[in-house]
C-alpha cells in the first residue's frame, strides 16, 4: 500500500472525524414512516434471468459508522439517526408493498445490519420477511459478522415459508492489511468466513461483497487484492459480488478524492479482475458485479467514450457467469492511458 499512512492511525482519525460529522440528527415520525429508496433491477437466480425488487429500509443505522466507518461508506446518512420502532418498519414496508411487482428476487437492506436488533428489532425482521412470503423466491438481506448466527438465519427462512434465505456480509478482502488499514474494517476476515459458516448451518446461502480500490492502495495493488479475494472468499461463500468503489457524500475517499489523492477505479480493473478472478472460483461459487455509479466519474469509469459499452459486457458476464468474452471486448485508446497511470504509480516512492 504505498499511500497508507504508516501505523494506520492517520487514516483512523480522518475516518473519525468524518463520522462524526455525518450523524443525522434524530429523524421525525414522519421521517421514520419513508423507506430510504426502492428500485427494481436485473438478476439471475439459478441461471434464469429474473427481476429483483430492492428495498432500503431507513433504521438507526450501522454501529460502526457511528463510531469510526468504514472508508467508502456514507451511508449514515441515509439513516434515521435513532431507532425505528416497529411500527414505524411496518409502515415502511406497507409503503414498499404498493411497488412491489410480484419480482421472484427481493433484496432488503438496511444502512447497516438487518441482523442488529437496535436497528430491526426480532419481530421486525419477521414482519419484513412474511411481506414476501409466498410472492418471492429468495430473500437477500446484509448483515456485518457479529450479527448473524443460525438461529436468527433459521427463523428467517421459516417466516418466509422454505424461500430460499440469502444473507451478504460486507467482507471486502480477504486480506486482514487491506481491511484493518484501507478499508477500516472492526473485523478480520476470519469473522467473515466464521459468519459465513453459521449461515450455511441455519440453511441460509453466504454471499460476499467484495471492494474494489479502497484508498491508499494503487490500481494495480487494487487489481492485484481483488483477484486474490475472489479465490480465497470463494471458499466459503455460494455468491462473490465485486463492488467498485465510488464516492458517497461524507466518505475518506470523497475526501482524498477532493484533494487529487484517489481516483475511483478503472472500469478496465474490474474487467481484469473479474477474467483472472473467474477461473479460480471454487467450482459453483456465482460471481457478478453491478457497479452503482459505473461510468460515472464518481464511480469505475474508463474514458466514459467506451463506459457503456463495457459495462454491458460486464452485466452480461454477470447474469451468464460467461467471463472469458470480456478478454475480448474491443479495445480502446484509454487502455494505454490505465496501463501508463499504473506505471507511474509504480514510480511512486513508498510511504509509511
Ligand atoms: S460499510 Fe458496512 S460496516 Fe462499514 S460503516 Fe458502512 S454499513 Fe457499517
Ligand atoms: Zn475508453
Amino acid at each position: 500500500m504505498t499511500q497508507a499512512p504508516g501505523s494506520g492511525g492517520a487514516a483512523r482519525s480522518v475516518a473519525r472525524a468524518v463520522a462524526q460529522q455525518r450523524r443525522p440528527a434524530p429523524g421525525t415520525p414522519a421521517d421514520a414512516r419513508r423507506y430510504v429508496n426502492l428500485w427494481s433491477e436485473k438478476e439471475a437466480l439459478h441461471g434464469e434471468r429474473v427481476r429483483a425488487f430492492v428495498l432500503i429500509l431507513r433504521t438507526r443505522g450501522c454501529y460502526w459508522a457511528d463510531l469510526k466507518g468504514c472508508t467508502m461508506c456514507g451511508y449514515a446518512r441515509d439513516t434515521l439517526g435513532r431507532s425505528a420502532t416497529p411500527e414505524e418498519i411496518a409502515e415502511q414496508v406497507d409503503r414498499a408493498l404498493e411497488r412491489y411487482q410480484g419480482e421472484p428476487y427481493v433484496k432488503v437492506f438496511t444502512s447497516g445490519s438487518f441482523f442488529d436488533p437496535r436497528e430491526v428489532p426480532e419481530t421486525s425482521r419477521a414482519v419484513v420477511v412474511r411481506a414476501f412470503r409466498g410472492r418471492a423466491r429468495r430473500f437477500l438481506t446484509e448483515t456485518l459478522p457479529e450479527f448473524v448466527n443460525a438461529q436468527n438465519v433459521g427463523s428467517l427462512r421459516e417466516e418466509f415459508g422454505g424461500g430460499e434465505v440469502e444473507v451478504a456480509l460486507g467482507l471486502e478482502s480477504t486480506q486482514e492489511e487491506v481491511l484493518r488499514r484501507a478499508v477500516n474494517k472492526n473485523s478480520p476476515p476470519s469473522e467473515y468466513f466464521e459468519a459465513a459458516r453459521r449461515v450455511r448451518e441455519g440453511g441460509g446461502s453466504p454471499k460476499a461483497y467484495l471492494l474494489l480500490k479502497p484508498p491508499y492502495l494503487t490500481e494495480r495493488e487494487a487489481i492485484e487484492d481483488t483477484v486474490l479475494s475472489v479465490k480465497l472468499a470463494s471458499e466459503h461463500f455460494d455468491t462473490l459480488s465485486i463492488n467498485p468503489v465510488h464516492l458517497q457524500g461524507g466518505t475518506v475517499v470523497e475526501h482524498l478524492f477532493r484533494r487529487g489523492l484517489y481516483r475511483p477505479p478503472w472500469l478496465w480493473s474490474l474487467v481484469e479482475t473479474l477474467v483472472r478472478g473467474a477461473p479460480t472460483r471454487r467450482e459453483g461459487t456465482r460471481l457478478v458485479s453491478f457497479p452503482t455509479s459505473g461510468g460515472n466519474p464518481r464511480g469505475v469509469h474508463n474514458c466514459l467514450e467506451c463506459d457503456a459499452s463495457v459495462l454491458a459486457a460486464i452485466e452480461e458476464a454477470s447474469l451468464s457467469q460467461e467471463f472469458a468474452p470480456l478478454a475480448d471486448l474491443p479495445p480502446c485508446p484509454c487502455q494505454e492511458r490505465w496501463r501508463w497511470e499504473q506505471g507511474l504509480e509504480g514510480l511512486a516512492p513508498e510511504a509509511g
